[in-house]
Formats: C-alpha cells, sequence, structure tokens
C-alpha cells in the first residue's frame, strides 16, 4: 500500500454502473495534458520509497493512447505500472490480445478487471474472459476485483459463483480480490438487505493509499473524490514535488485511526470526549455508510484535531504501531512515540 501510488487518468466512463461509488460517467473533464501526466510521474518516481502506479478511472481504456504512453513513462522512470478497467472494450479475443500485446510492450505489469452483478448489467463475462486470457498470453498478471452487497451473498459465494461461470481454465493464476459496496455516489440509490442481527463491525478502512486525482490534488482515499477541506487531502502536484506529499501520506495523524481503530471506535471515543454533536443518526452505522461516517467525522476541525493531538500520546501510539504491524506488516510506527518524533 505504501509504495503504490494511485493515478486517476480519467474520470470519464462509458459504462454507467449503478453501484458506481464516484458516479463517474461522460460528462467529466477532459484528460489533462500528456506533459502534466508525465510530470507528475516523474514526480513520483523521485520518492525512492515508491514503486509502482496504479493507473485507474473512469475508464483508462477510453484514451488508450495515452494510457500507452502512461504505462511507458513509468517504465521510463523505473516505476511498475498497473491498470484497472471494466473490460467493456474487450468485445473479442482479437482486441484484447492487440490492446494488451501494446501494453506489454510499453511495459505493463497487471491488469485489475473489475466484473459483479451490476458491471454485468452492461458488460459481458466474455469481455472479462477475453482480458484475463489476453494478459496471461502476454505476460500481464491479471487479477479480478468484485463487490458484494453488504448483508447479502457473501463474499466466498460472490467468489464461487465467478469461478463456476468462467471456469477454472480461465482463471487458473488469477487472483480475485472482494470488496463491500458502500453507499456513494449511484451506490446511494441501491437497495442494501436489511440488518442482521450480528456484532457490529468495526468499520476498519484499508483504501487509504495516495492517489492522484486528475487536478493533481493528491489525496490519501482510494474511494470517491473527497471534499477540499478534507484532513485526507494531502498536496497539490501542480505546485509541489510528490516528496513533500508523500511525507505528509506517511507522517498523516488521522490515517493510522481509520485504518487500524476503524471508524466505530473513532465514533465512540468521540462519544466519550462531547465531540460527537451531529453524529447521532451514525449510532447504527452499517457496513455500507463506511465513507460517509469518515467525511462526518473530518467534516468537523475539533475533531480532526482531537485525533491529531490523541496520535501523540505515547499510549495511543504505541497501540496503533502494533495494530498497524499486525493487520499490514507496516512497521514504521513502532518504536517510535510522537514524542520520539516531535522531540
Ligand atoms: S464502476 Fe467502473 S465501469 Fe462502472 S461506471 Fe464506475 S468507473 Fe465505470
Ligand atoms: S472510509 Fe474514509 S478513507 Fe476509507 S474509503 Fe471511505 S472516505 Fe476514503
Amino acid at each position: 500500500m505504501r509504495s503504490e501510488v494511485g493515478l486517476v487518468m480519467t474520470e470519464q466512463c462509458p459504462v454507467g454502473c449503478r453501484h458506481c461509488l464516484a458516479s463517474h460517467a461522460m460528462e467529466a473533464p477532459d484528460l489533462p495534458p500528456l506533459e502534466t501526466h508525465l510530470s507528475w510521474i516523474a514526480k513520483v518516481s523521485e520518492v525512492e520509497r515508491c514503486k509502482s502506479i496504479s493507473i485507474t478511472g473512469g475508464e483508462p481504456f477510453l484514451y488508450f493512447q495515452r494510457l500507452e504512453q502512461v504505462v511507458e513513462c513509468c517504465r521510463a522512470r523505473g516505476l511498475g505500472a498497473t491498470v484497472i478497467t471494466s473490460a467493456h472494450w474487450a468485445t473479442s479475443g482479437e482486441i484484447a490480445t492487440d490492446k494488451l500485446k501494446q501494453l506489454s510492450q510499453a511495459g505493463l505489469d497487471g491488469i485489475t478487471v473489475s466484473t459483479d452483478d451490476y458491471h454485468q448489467e452492461c458488460i459481458s463475462l466474455a469481455n472479462v474472459s477475453n482480458v484475463v486470457c489476453a494478459a496471461k498470453e502476454n505476460g500481464v498478471s491479471p487479477r479480478i476485483a468484485v463487490t458484494y452487497l453488504p448483508r447479502g451473498r457473501s463474499a466466498e459465494q460472490v467468489i464461487g459463483d465467478l469461478r463456476d461461470r468462467l471456469g477454472q481454465h480461465t482463471l487458473e493464476g488469477v487472483q480475485i480480490e472482494a470488496g463491500g459496496i458502500v453507499k456513494l455516489g449511484r451506490a446511494h440509490e441501491l437497495e442494501f438487505p436489511g440488518p442482521r442481527k450480528k456484532a457490529q463491525p468495526k468499520l476498519v478502512c484499508n483504501a487509504l493509499g495516495p492517489s492522484i486525482r486528475p487536478s493533481g490534488t493528491v489525496e490519501s482515499c482510494c474511494r470517491a473524490p473527497l471534499p477540499g477541506t478534507s484532513p485526507l487531502v494531502i498536496g497539490d502536484l501542480n505546485t509541489e514535488g510528490f516528496q513533500p506529499i508523500y511525507q505528509r501520506f506517511l507522517d498523516h495523524a488521522i490515517i493510522p485511526f481509520i485504518q487500524t481503530w476503524g471508524l466505530i471506535e473513532m465514533l465512540g471515543r468521540l462519544v466519550d470526549e462531547k465531540l460527537a454533536s451531529g453524529l447521532e443518526s451514525y449510532h447504527d452505522v452499517t457496513e455500507e455508510e463506511i465513507c460517509e461516517l469518515c467525511h462526518a467525522i473530518l467534516s468537523s476541525p475539533a475533531r480532526v484535531s482531537f485525533f491529531a493531538e490523541l496520535f501523540h500520546d505515547p499510549e495511543v501510539r504505541r497501540r496503533l504501531g502494533i495494530l498497524t504491524f499486525v493487520l499490514y506488516g507496516d512497521p514504521a510506527l513502532l518504536g517510535e512515540t510522537g514524542e520520539d518524533k516531535h522531540a
């Protein structure tokens, strides 16, 4: 997570899925100029710990030539490159092979195809199969990302169904990852299954990596665009290098709480501190409301300051360090208290 940087190449997408949490559509602004993309990649490559760029959208394949140029630039700068697509363009094996061959020659390492019930309302599963097979033929590592409705069919069932439909041969060597749908963008209109009696989830978020938006702002959240005032907006590549932005990401005082305690424990702490005014409706918050709760907590400067101070409490810091190591294998916060760091 800490060595990969997201690049939202375009916010345009022709598919219009009902569960799109960023409500992507073709009306989004055009691409930034090529030189801008190339200079952002050059800035990322100056940071030693950043090893690869994950190219996302919208739909990056809408601008195939630009995608190729971005991948080539990553390789020229010593960075790996992966791309995420819906495969809407892969309507035949020949088309998929042609594009994957070109991207492989440009230096693409991996491709993730998003598919699930909502994508499949618009895109045939045959397209997914075309991309996966073409990727394997051309030495590009294929993955599949599926989503599921919280309290609906489980992640295991969704993956099992996909395995049955695509077949063992197609899926050999393909990693499949599943993520719960959250109530953002068009997904707000979906019908989520009713509550089930069980322990409330902690609402821990692991979607916190630096992500470059088409405007050049960098956010430490890989899902939807954030309000400009969010503390998770960590810089602007139009006015500074990537090194100070990345350092802000590494030193961020709020991210470790979201990544380890989770939003429910954060909310509980705010209730104890009498800082939860306006958050009453989140008392019975559900899994799909994680981002709404996150935005609600972070919209208050007093709450942000509270966690920023708490981050420097040596005991809290120690616990965050252990959890970050256990959950993510990241030792960055171990053995260093807020006092050490700011001494
Ligand atoms: S979920 Fe993906 S494919 Fe569907 S509309 Fe959003 S960006 Fe496009
Ligand atoms: S919980 Fe917060 S950090 Fe995580 S994806 Fe949602 S808005 Fe972004």
